[in-house]
Formats: C-alpha cells, structure tokens, sequence
C-alpha cells in the first residue's frame, strides 16, 4: 500500500512518473493527489449538435466513423480529417499531424473525446481534442464508467501525458492508496462539517457530482487556513515566551525635551496609539506590533517618539525604510526635527543629545564606515536604513527597538530575520499605511497587536481626484500643472516606466531585499490589467516632452528614478523639497513615504496601470500643507473594467474601502508573497474577502488544539504537516533571499 511519500515511480512505473517529474514538479503519491484537475466535464451525447456553441468545451463518449489522411498544401506532413457519431449525430476532428493518431482513430474504435468546440466551413469541429481509445474488450466497462460520473480535466504534462493520461495515473494512484493519517482532528470535521482526507483526494479526483468536487474543494481551503493559522498560534505562543528588556523613558530626557519643542499637538489618535506603544515597552516581553494609518496619519512622530524613548532608557532603535529615497528623507527629517537634540557628543549638541545614523547601499565606503562604527559603539541612538542593509550587515550596541516602515509586501520573513538582532529580541513596531483587512491581519499578521491611526491631522486639505480620459483634456492638465506651479506650488508627475530602451526589460524576479528598482517593478504593474497595447509613459520620455510644452516653458523640470545614484536621489529630493524644483517627473520611487507639504499636484500618467492601494498611496503624497492637492489620473485605457476602478478611486479618499476593492481579486498567496516562490505554495485557494468566514472559523479550531497543546503532541498528522510546510517556506525564503 501507498502512503503520501511513496515515490510515484513505484506506484505507476517510470514511464508515467517521468514526465510528471519533469514538467510538473510532481515526484510522490501526496505531490499528484494534490495536483487536482483544473476542472471537470459532464459527458455528453452528441445528440443535439444543435446546441453547440462555438468555443465551448465538450466531451462526448463517440464511435470513430471515417477516419482520413491527406498531404497538406503548406507544409510538410499530413493532416488527418475523422468523423466521430454516437449513433445519431456526427461531429468532425481535426488534427494538423497525423502523426500518432492515424493508428488508433481507426474507424469502429470507441473513446472518449475532450476538446473546444470550433466552427469550420459551416461544420462543427474539434481540432486537436484530446482523447482515449478505450480497449476492444473493456468497452462496456469503459463507457460504464464514464456514464453518471465527472470527467476530471488535469493540465498535461507535457506532450506524452496529455490531461486523461494524468487521470489514468490518479485513479491507480487511488487504488493503491493505504489509510492516510487525517491531520484535521474527528472533532474539528465534524463541527466543520467536514470530509476526512480520504474522501476528500477520492471526491476530487473521482467525482460523481458538483456536490463531490464542492465538499472536496471546501475541504482543501479550510486545510490552507487551518495550516496557517497552527502555525501562526505557534508562534504566538512562542512568542509569549520570550524575553527582553524593558525601555521606560527618563525624566528630563530626550522624549521630554522632544515633546517640549515639537512644533504641533499630536491628534487625539496619535496620543493613544503613543500610550499603547508606550505601555509595550515598558514590559520584559518584546512588543510585537502593528501600526497601520491611513497616508499622512503621522506615523513617523509617533514612531519617533518611541525611539527616543528607547534612547532614554540607555538602548538604540533603528528605522528601517523600503527605499533608499524614503531612508534619506527620514533622516533628514527626523534630524531637523530634532535639532540640536540630534548632535549628541558634538559642538553645538544638547547634552542629553543624541546621534543620528543614515545607511544606504550606494553611500561613499568612508561614511557607510562611520555610520556603522557608530551603531556598533552605541554613539548612534537612532539608526535609519533600508531594510536589507540593516538587517544584513549592522551590528548594534544594544538595540531595543526595531522599527520598520511601511511594510507592504507582508512577508513575516523580514519581520523575523530582526529579532536575532540584538542579544535578546527587540521590541518590534510595524507601519504600514495600507489598511489591512481583519483577514490579512490575522493571517499575516495573527501574531502581532495592531493600533490604528485613522484620523489625519487638523488643518488637512482635501485631495480631489479627477480621471483624466479623453485627450481632449490632456494639454487642459498641463496648463493646470503651470497655474499651480505660479501660485507658488510645486508637482509630481509619474509614469510607469523609467525608459531607456533596452534596459526596460520584463521585471525581473524580486528578492527577499528591496532596492528602489524592485520597489518600482514590484509596484508598477498591477496584474487584473489587461497587457499593455501600447508603450507605457516613460520618465526620460515625459521629461523631453514637458520641456518642449509650451505651456510649461520656464518651469524647472527635474527626474527621478531608482536606477539613478544615490547621491543624485538625494540631490533632487532635497531640491524638490527646498521648492527650487517646480515638477518632478519620477517612477513610484515616490510612492511611499515622501513628504513635501508644498507639493499640491499629483499627475498619474497611464494610471490604468497601477493598482488601486498604489494609486491611493501615491495621491496622498500630495495635499499635505494648507492647499487643496489635487490628484489627476491620466489614462488611455479602453478597458471598460479599467476606467471603472480609476473611477472608484476617484469617488473615495477612505483608504480601507480602496484596500478592500484592491483585495477582492487578490489570493492570500498572492499578498502572502507565495506566488513568486514557484508552484507549490501551499496558499493557492483561498480569498481573503470571500472566505473570511473560513479563515475565522480555522483559526479559532487551530488556536484551541495549540492552546491546548502546544507541542502538537496528541496530533502527530497535523504536527508532520506543520513540519513540511515550514520546510517548504524556508526553502523558498532561501531561494530568494
Ligand atoms: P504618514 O503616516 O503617512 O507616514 P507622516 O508621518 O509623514 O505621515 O506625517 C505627515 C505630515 O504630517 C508630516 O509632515 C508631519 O510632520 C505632519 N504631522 C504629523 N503629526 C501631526 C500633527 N499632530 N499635527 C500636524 N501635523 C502633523
Ligand atoms: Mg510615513
């Protein structure tokens, strides 16, 4: 008898298992019990050839009738024409190689016939179907079969394993299957409703009904959830175990002097969100929190306010952006705010002050050095970086806090790769501006408290948002860039792509860090748009063309790009944020973060191609000051479907309404980051929005049996399961990173 790990070859004989190795990454019994058919078709009869409808999938059991060869006109080779009927009606077959089929579509076989109907000189045909002979003597028990039962369709493995082959190896497969150890507890099925393990591989691979395949399916979904979330409240309770120091700030310390001269009242949300992240560091268990707020909340003078807290109590915190252009601005930022606070040890400097580190990728070797002694030596207190660099490469004096910004791939691994930072775990404070869905939170983040900053700070101006569609309008947009600029504003323009031909390839695959470049790959394509038709809007492109707009002359014009070096990065940013650059035409390096309150304009070039969230991240780096901003989303686009969502976009400035019309088509795999990990994610079924009551219903069972037992004791099945997908996560995490 079989079990899970049985290598297929032993079960099915090398010549079948080869080819599902080869092309489908399937090497044991469990692998092609879970390669499940696409989908399934209900044999038919041929009897009514007048319902046929052109580009519908039939299959039908049929008698070869004619069968016929002929040389063809073009190209070498011969075609083969059959005619197949079931007694009544006739339906023809079209294959452009005869090669292979003229020994066995011989007129009196009988088989079964699978394939996409098509409409040729005024006759019905299949061409290239696919097909199986069924033996002369097994005919009655062959079409016995395939009367009352679904016919699963698989995807072929290669050109010997078409889809019915790959079914043949399923149902020996199936035979030969011994008791299988069901990981979801009697109980837990039982109130769930659910089929055992068992069952549920037999109804997906031999179903009699949609009823089979839905139960079998429904199963499959709540196993994706009910995995996760064992892990997820594993790691919670690990988590509760650990141990760290607790940062209290001191009297007539940093935080004091701080807030004594910060230039405004913190919101009343920010002063709650400030008291629950205080009340974390203040314990000897390692915060592990989730700060999300709406774009401009103002998350970053809450987060800083935590780090000098951190500070006070004698420990270091570190920032951490996801571009190096937002690293930079928060550096420069965070040290105008802090003024003489942040010349620690230096002439002119408090003397409680204390230093302020900035390490990117592409700064000079000698001030990358110095930075780096610094946060050894623990003379940094705050130390701003991109992700990957402080992950990888800094050693800290004692590093209390860890706070990571605007995290919106949600990968748990960047989140985890810090806590072996420091001698014991860091606290840890998360921000994201994207809303995340009570799902997504308790997927991804189930293992993290959250706050949220809803409000915007007083004094706010709306953004208004207008789509942009009809060329008409489009000089009518730069006239308005021009106005706003003479009233002493300043805009954004930005495109999907950087240009220069020849560097503009296909995105490349992302890696577990992030560069300016993957950010702008990662976010600048939004996959429910349907493949671009004409070439994108580039930077380089939009540049010459706006220097050479009439209605723009005099105004000063400047790029930015991720390709771009760092120290002219950070040239730009700095002039566009002294205002001695009127329009900055960028890629969505400026996407996140970036903050000029003089800015009033925001101009989206091909718009259709971003997504939702990103479009709403990328408006709300405009109206940030006293002025109106305004948002205009230029588009080309003919897809009704496009049009729609900019609409929508333009209707709401509410960041969780948009978060959620963005998820609606997203899979969890897909916002799990699983996807780019290759096939064998175990996150392909579920959605975040529509199976929200599965994904609740899972955690709650998950959470009880690990409460209960922690180590998995009495559940060995499930604990194996656990045990492999971890695997298969750190093999992708090391794939990547
Ligand atoms: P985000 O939450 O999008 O990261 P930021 O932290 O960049 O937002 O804050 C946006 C702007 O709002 C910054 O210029 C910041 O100085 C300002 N800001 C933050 N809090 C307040 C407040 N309570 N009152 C007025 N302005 C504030
Ligand atoms: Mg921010």
């Amino acid at each position: 008898m079989a079990d899970l790990s049985t290598p297929l070859g032993k079960v099915v004989g090398q010549p079948s298992a080869s080819p599902l190795a080869k092309h489908r990454g399937l090497h044991t019994v469990g692998d092609l019990l879970d390669f499940v058919p696409r989908r399934y078709f209900e044999p038919g009869k041929l009897t009514d050839l007048s319902s046929l409808v052109e580009g519908e999938d039939v299959t039908v059991v049929a008698r070869v009738a004619r069968a016929a060869t002929r040389p063809m006109r073009q190209r070498k080779g011969k075609m083969l024409n059959a005619t197949i009927t079931d007694g009544d009606h006739e339906l023809d077959l079209t294959f452009f190689s005869a090669y292979g089929h003229e020994a066995r579509l011989v007129p009196g076989a009988l088989g079964l016939f699978a394939g996409t109907v098509g409409r040729y000189h005024q006759t019905w045909q299949l061409t290239h179907p696919d097909y199986q002979i069924f033996d002369a003597e097994q005919e009655q028990e062959a079409v016995e079969q395939y009367t009352g039962n679904l016919i699963p369709i698989y995807l072929p493995a290669g050109k010997q394993m078409p889809s019915w082959k790959v079914r043949n190896v399923a149902q020996i497969v199936l035979a030969s299957l011994g008791q299988i150890a069901d990981h979801v507890p009697p109980e837990v099925r039982k109130r769930r409703g659910l089929v055992d393990i068992d069952s549920m591989y037999r109804l997906l691979h031999q179903p009699s009904t949609d009823a089979d395949v839905s139960r079998a399916r429904y199963r499959r979904k709540y196993d994706e959830a009910f995995i996760v979330q064992t892990v997820l409240a594993q790691r919670r309770i690990a988590g509760e175990g650990l141990r760290t120091t607790a940062r209290v700030p001191r009297e007539g310390g940093l935080l004091e002097a701080f807030d004594a001269r910060m230039p405004f009242e913190l919101t009343a949300g920010q002063q709650e969100v400030s008291a629950e992240i205080a009340k974390d560091l203040a314990c000897e268990h390692p915060m592990h929190r989730l700060l999300q707020g709406e774009v401009g909340s103002g998350k970053t003078v809450v987060a800083l306010r935590a780090m000098l807290s951190v500070i006070d109590s004698g420990g270091q915190s570190a920032l951490l952006a996801p571009t190096e252009v937002l690293a930079s601005q928060h550096f420069r930022s965070i040290t105008s705010m802090l003024g003489d606070l942040a010349m620690g040890g230096m002439l002119g400097g408090s003397e409680i002050g204390t230093q302020v580190s900035l390490l990117t990728g592409s700064q000079p070797t000698g001030v990358r050095r110095r930075s780096l002694l610094d946060a050894a030596s623990g003379d940094a207190g705050i130390v701003v970086g991109t992700h990957a660099l402080i992950q990888e490469h800094v050693q800290f004096f004692d590093l209390g806090l860890v706070v990571v910004d605007e995290q919106h791939r949600f990968g748990v691994e960047q989140r985890d790769a810090l806590r072996v930072k420091g001698n014991q775990p860091p606290h840890v404070l998360v921000m994201t501006a994207t809303p995340i869905p009570r799902t997504v939170a308790m997927t991804v983040f189930g293992d993290m408290e959250t706050s949220t900053l809803a409000e915007l700070p007083k004094g706010r101006s709306p953004i208004a948002t207008h789509v942009v569609s009809n060329p008409v309008w489009f000089q009518r947009t730069w006239e308005r860039v021009a106005e706003e600029v003479r009233a002493g504003h300043q805009t954004y323009v930005v495109c999907p792509r950087i240009g220069d031909p020849g560097v503009d390839g296909p995105p490349g695959a992302t890696t577990g860090q992030w560069s300016d470049e993957d950010v702008e790959v990662a976010f600048a394509e939004d996959e429910s748009a349907p493949p671009a038709t004409r070439e994108l809007r580039s930077v380089l492109e939009m540049e010459v063309e706006l220097r050479d707009n009439p209605a723009l002359s005099g105004l000063r014009i400047a790029i930015l790009h991720g390709r771009m070096a760092a120290d002219d990065k950070d040239e730009v940013m700095r002039a566009f944020a002294a205002g001695t650059i009127d329009v900055l035409v960028a890629t969505t390096v400026i996407e996140v973060g970036v903050d000029v309150a003089n800015a009033t304009v925001m101009v989206i070039m091909d718009a259709d191609r971003f997504g939702i969230s990103q479009l709403h991240q990328l408006r709300g780096r405009v109206g940030r000051g006293r002025s109106p901003g305004l948002c205009l989303l230029v588009t080309e686009t003919e897809s009704e479907l496009a049009q729609q969502r900019l609409l929508a976009v333009a209707a709401t400035n509410d960041g969780f309404t948009l978060a959620r019309l963005d998820l609606e088509q997203r899979r969890e795999g897909d916002v799990l980051g699983a996807r780019q990990s290759g096939g064998k994610s175990q996150l392909r079924l579920l959605r975040l929005l529509r199976d929200e009551d599965l994904i609740l219903a899972a955690r709650e069972d998950a959470f009880a049996i690990v409460d209960a037992d922690p180590g998995l004791e009495q559940h060995p099945a499930l604990r194996d399961v656990i045990a492999s997908a971890l695997d298969d996560e750190q093999a992708a995490y090391l794939e990547r990173g």
